[in-house]
């Protein structure tokens, strides 16, 4: 209904608004039928003119589209390419007198089954075909095809939830927005549409509902999404102006706009009012986020996720390889700190070398630095690759372990890091255990960072990807404050600084919280930087201490907020 406010969780700030463009279903199995013998011919023609309009339709879009996703998508045209697909669809056509559809599906199942049977590294190409399989078949059948849709204008993205895959191939210039019925405010699809400023709102029920072409207004900073809006919504969200009110709200592309968060410019520098300095640095996954960060005015790295180089592959990295990826980010930020987290595969980051196929809760299972346990032999690989990579680059490395859990976690990590010449070596804060013992982990450790987004999950005992307790995930919880109090006073023990790389510190209300709870530096998606130091920079170190407080003594997430948001405002009023 025109209007109509609907509210879900919020997962990447920022306004939009424009159509609504669904995420196709599947490309559904063709079923074995046969053709007449006349129809041969023309069938096999079919099979070519599909696979090369979908080559065709491939490259264009890559050249129109950016960054990742420009290169899947040229990857993708590259195998749909490829002759001997579609030769063998066409051969089956002519002795079997398959429809081409069902020829193209079988020839792609034997391709991939070949590639598979090989192994890896080839073994990892059969989604590639799979995928191709199914745009051919699209393409013959009229389905939609596979993947982020692209129908030539810009669009809101609806879906259930997006895969990895998928959200690699989000291109900003197109997606204005995206909204899922599932998946929660931490989940890896939320971050990366962070990293890219696409505003997002996850866990919205109904979603499903909405009407494909409908204009809608979403708002990724409060979690809300408006059903064809009115002029006055826009103008309020920042989106519209006077000239709207005379436009058909409503149809097709009506209204096709972005806000940013926030236009600051970071200068890489970020004080408290009364001058204390508090390090505001960038969470990166790989070299082009790393240009991002370095362009952004990040002055350093608090939080490397090199598992994100790897992802999706089916073997280990050679130390070759990692070297040459960690070297690439080590080198953005020559004379600063980078803090490069081992890695973190398991639950929704599987990595098929490492981690195990089938556990039936994978967030409390094999994750983490829990797979040094079986595999030592993986760490001490990549801790080699980080050192070399290290000592080539002039950049300040810091080395840290995710999921840490335990004392003993601490001291082996802190001892294979040192065998391998890395001297300063953390440990991640993602569990309330060790968020509690901080102060015998911090003995060896030499640094702490929090890990807010698995710290609330586990504190919460709220999964982070699914939506029905999207509404416990959020790091205003007391609970999980008081467990960042506790972690930062374990580690003052010992003179030990403590950052956050969780999405927490990218929340301008939250920093000064965290700093006053005893957080030295705040690590976060480059976009967000600027407007976390503007937020530091309205507050004394106390008034931190105070906000701190306040959420601290709140019973619930929404009243911290609230009180901390109320007390800014009175701060704000008298400086
Ligand atoms: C976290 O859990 O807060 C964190 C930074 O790690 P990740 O989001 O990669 O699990
Ligand atoms: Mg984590």
């Amino acid at each position: 209904m025109p209007g109509d406010k609907r509210t879900g969780v919020p997962a990447s700030p920022g306004r939009a608004a424009g159509p609504v463009v669904h995420m196709p279903p599947r490309v559904p199995e063709p079923a074995t039928n046969r053709i007449a013998p006349e129809a041969v011919a023309d069938a096999v023609q079919a099979v070519k003119d599909a696979a090369s309009r979908v080559e065709q339709d491939l490259a264009e879009r890559a050249g129109r589209a950016t960054g990742t996703s420009a290169d899947i998508l040229s990857v993708t045209a590259a195998m749909a390419a490829d002759p001997t697909l579609a030769a063998d669809a066409a051969r089956r056509v002519s002795a079997d007198h398959l429809t081409p559809e069902r020829a193209v599906w079988d020839a792609a199942g034997a391709v991939a089954t070949q590639l598979e049977a090989l192994g890896n590294p080839m073994a990892e190409r059969a989604r590639d075909v799979r995928d191709v399989r199914d745009r051919i078949v699209a393409a013959l059948t009229g389905a939609t095809p596979p993947g982020v849709p692209d129908p030539g204008h810009p669009f809101v993205l609806v879906a259930a939830d997006l895969a990895p895959a998928d959200t690699a191939t989000l291109d900003p210039a197109t997606v204005l927005a995206v909204v899922t019925t599932q998946g929660g405010p931490t989940s890896h699809m939320a971050i990366i549409a962070r990293a890219l400023g696409i505003p997002a709102v996850v866990a919205l029920g109904g979603a499903a509902g909405l009407s494909a072409g409908e204009t809608v207004l979403v708002d990724g900073t409060d979690g809300e999404v408006i059903v064809a809006p009115e002029a006055a919504d826009l103008i309020a969200a920042g989106l519209g102006t006077e000239e709207d009110a005379g436009q058909g709200q409503g149809a097709p592309g009506a209204v096709v706009r972005r806000r940013p968060p926030s236009r600051g410019v970071f200068d890489g520098t970020a004080s408290t009012r009364d001058g204390y300095d508090v390090d505001l640095v960038a969470n990166v996954a790989d070299p082009a986020e790393a240009d991002v960060a370095a362009n952004k005015g990040a002055r350093g790295v608090g939080l490397f996720r090199t598992e994100f180089c790897f992802l999706g592959r089916g073997t280990e990295p050679t130390v070759d390889e990692q070297v040459d990826a960690y070297r690439a980010v080590l080198a953005r930020f020559a004379g600063r700190r980078v803090v490069v987290r081992t890695l973190d595969a398991g639950a929704d980051k599987p990595l098929r070398f490492l981690t195990p196929g089938h556990e039936e809760n994978p967030a409390l299972g094999v994750r983490g630095i829990r797979t040094a346990v079986d595999h030592p032999d993986v760490l001490d690989r990549q801790l080699e690759a980080i050192s070399r990579a290290a000592r080539s680059a002039s950049a300040e490395v810091w080395v840290m372990a995710p999921m840490i859990a335990t004392a003993d976690e601490t001291r082996e990590f802190v001892a294979a890091c040192a065998a391998h010449g890395l001297d300063t070596a953390g440990v991640m804060i993602e569990t309330p255990a060790a968020a509690l013992q901080s102060r015998w982990l911090l003995a060896d450790a030499a640094f702490a960072s929090l890990g807010t987004n698995d710290l609330t999950q586990y504190t919460m005992a709220a999964d982070r990807d699914l939506a029905g307790v999207a509404a416990l995930s959020t790091p205003w919880q007391p609970a999980v404050l008081d467990l960042v109090r506790v972690a930062c006073a374990g580690a003052a023990v010992h003179g030990r600084p403590v950052g956050v790389c969780g999405e927490a510190a990218a929340d301008p209300l939250l920093a000064p919280v965290l700093v006053g709870l005893g957080v030295t530096s705040l690590s976060m998606t480059p976009r967000a930087l600027a407007a976390v130091a503007e937020s530091l920079a309205r507050v004394t170190l106390e008034g931190c201490r105070e906000l701190a407080a306040l959420a601290l003594d709140s019973p619930t997430a929404r009243a911290a907020r609230d009180a901390v948001r109320d007390a800014v405002r009175r701060q704000g009023e008298h400086p």
